[in-house]
């Protein structure tokens, strides 16, 4: 079980307590969970960039060293293994709490998900192998712990320190959407026992407790919602579909459509979001906030858009869709345009191409660099 001790203490090379965010622009102390991953390494990337001191702090489930590696000597920054499940004892200014295993498909540090995905491997059915993210979730609720108990304590450490926080939901907090775009006062249609819960109803708890600090501890909050996002040191297999379309595209195998592929999604550059992050941290605003790519696609033109970009021959393929796959998904940014001044720059032909630059070098190129 869990006890109140810290696991880990560190010393951030600060000495004092809370520093007034107005008064000290630069040189924040700032913790970024899942600083490891896919958006967290690009936020650390501009925070470091701002002069700020960086702690990282991640699990590695679904993260990579390489991801920041480029730091390391940075007497700035700091990079602590730890699982946010249990409770830290840190000294900083903000919280950006990403960490979250938003991957379908990394089951290593689980004996449960290793042999599901073990199974599926060797079954090598695409549609199976999506099962194996549905299983591993029922199976195992490890996105559900980190999204509640991980996010519990991560604003225990802010209550405590006076920090302020930021948590990155998600548009799954929408479900299968009922309205069209989704507007941050829409309260969402999702499944409470279904195969996704695990990942939704996680991040709807967060939100919830997120909320609950903010109005019980006076604890200065900010709630992102974020739409699909894509870009360069996205995990090449964990599943998502550009992910997918572009690994495929590369390896000369058929992009695999699931379902009639008439679903759609709204794709935003990672740029954009780290963008909307940051200003929504800097600002006055609690949020929730909608933060996507108001442009909408369906998986057949993703398909299309992919084959443009690398391959004009690249095959399409059918398979069967996962249930409860939500049909359409569309951020109304209407409330981060106004009060944070934001809107995505980056249209996904534009920002496809500094994708695949980067898993091209990552699956053809030098293998210390490639994913497991
Ligand atoms: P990612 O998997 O690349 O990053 C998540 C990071 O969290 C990884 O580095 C992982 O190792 C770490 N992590 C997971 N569980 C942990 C734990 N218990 N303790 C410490 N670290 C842990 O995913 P991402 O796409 O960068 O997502 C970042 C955040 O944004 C997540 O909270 C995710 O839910 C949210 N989000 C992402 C998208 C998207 O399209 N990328 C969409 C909606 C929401
Ligand atoms: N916590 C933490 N680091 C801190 C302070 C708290 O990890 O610096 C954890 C703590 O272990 C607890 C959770 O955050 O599990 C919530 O803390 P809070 O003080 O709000 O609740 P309480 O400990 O009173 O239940
Ligand atoms: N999808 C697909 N082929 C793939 C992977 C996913 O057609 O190889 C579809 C999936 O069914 C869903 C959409 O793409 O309708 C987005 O899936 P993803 O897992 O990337 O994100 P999410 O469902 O969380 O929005």
């Amino acid at each position: 079980g869990h006890n109140h001790r810290a696991a880990s203490e560190v010393t951030s090379g600060f000495v004092g307590g809370k520093v007034p965010l107005g008064l000290k622009r630069k040189g924040l102390r700032i913790v970024v969970t899942g600083g490891a991953g896919f958006v967290g390494s690009h936020l650390v990337d501009r925070l470091m960039a701002r002069g700020d001191s960086v702690i990282v702090v991640d699990n590695f489930f679904t993260g990579r060293k390489q991801n920041v590696m480029h730091h390391y000597g940075n007497p700035n920054f700091e990079l602590i293994r730890h699982d946010v499940v249990e409770p830290l004892l840190l000294e900083v200014d903000q919280i950006y709490h990403l960490a979250c295993p938003a991957s379908p498909v990394h089951y290593k540090f689980n004996p449960v998900k290793t042999i599901i995905s073990f199974l599926s491997s060797l079954l090598s059915d695409s549609a199976l192998f999506r099962g194996s993210f549905v299983l591993g979730c029922l199976l195992n609720p490890t996105a559900h712990k980190t999204n509640v108990v991980g996010t519990l304590n991560m604003l225990g450490l802010a209550k405590r320190v006076g920090a302020r926080f930021l948590l990155t939901s998600t548009s799954e907090v929408y479900g299968d959407p009922l309205q069209h775009p989704q507007v941050e006062t829409y309260w969402g249609n999702v499944n409470p026992i279904g195969v996704r819960s695990c990942y939704d109803e996680g991040k709807r708890t967060a939100e919830t407790l997120t909320m609950d600090y903010h109005r019980a501890a006076q604890l200065e909050v900010r709630i992102a919602r974020i739409f699909n996002t894509y870009g360069p040191r996205m995990c090449i297999d964990d599943g998502r579909v550009v992910s997918n379309f572009v690994a495929q595209a590369l390896r000369k195998e058929p992009m695999t459509v699931y379902g009639d592929g008439k679903q759609t999604r709204s794709f935003q550059y990672v740029s954009d979001l780290v963008e909307g992050l940051m200003r929504l941290m800097e600002g006055e605003h609690v949020g929730p906030f909608n933060l996507g790519n108001p442009g909408e696609f369906t998986m057949l033109e993703l398909a299309k858009v992919v084959q443009e970009t690398i391959d004009p021959n690249a095959s399409i393929e059918f398979r069967p869709n996962t249930e409860d796959d939500p049909h359409k998904r569309k951020p109304d940014i209407t409330r981060a345009k106004e009060l944070l001044n934001w809107q995505p720059q980056i249209s996904l032909r534009q920002g496809l191409p500094l994708m695949v630059s980067d898993f091209r070098s990552r699956i053809f190129g030098d293998r210390s660099d490639a994913n497991p």
